[in-house]
């Protein structure tokens, strides 16, 4: 782990703007987007974005021309999803 200046406040305890990316090997880079399967915050990078068919959409009935929902996975998911 490298040990960045605090020269700004640290958010303790809540989900803020300064996230960094996860998966960046060495300095990350600012988190644009969070991995819906396990949270991890991503960089323009790594985020990898899918628009699958809207099969999750159960019960109500609604997923006939609905827009394809965003799907945001790092890669170890999205790893997992398409093996
Ligand atoms: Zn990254
Ligand atoms: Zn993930």
């Amino acid at each position: 782990m490298d040990h960045r200046a605090p020269d700004r406040a640290v958010l303790t305890g809540e989900r803020g703007e300064d996230m960094n990316c996860y998966d960046c090997p060495g300095t990350p880079g600012p988190a644009v987007a969070v991995c819906i399967r396990c949270g991890a915050a991503l960089c323009r990078t790594h985020v990898h974005e899918s628009h699958p068919p809207t099969q999750d959409i159960s019960g109500t009935g609604r997923a006939s021309h609905e827009k394809p929902a965003r799907h945001i996975t790092c890669g170890a998911c999205r790893a997992a999803e398409t093996s």
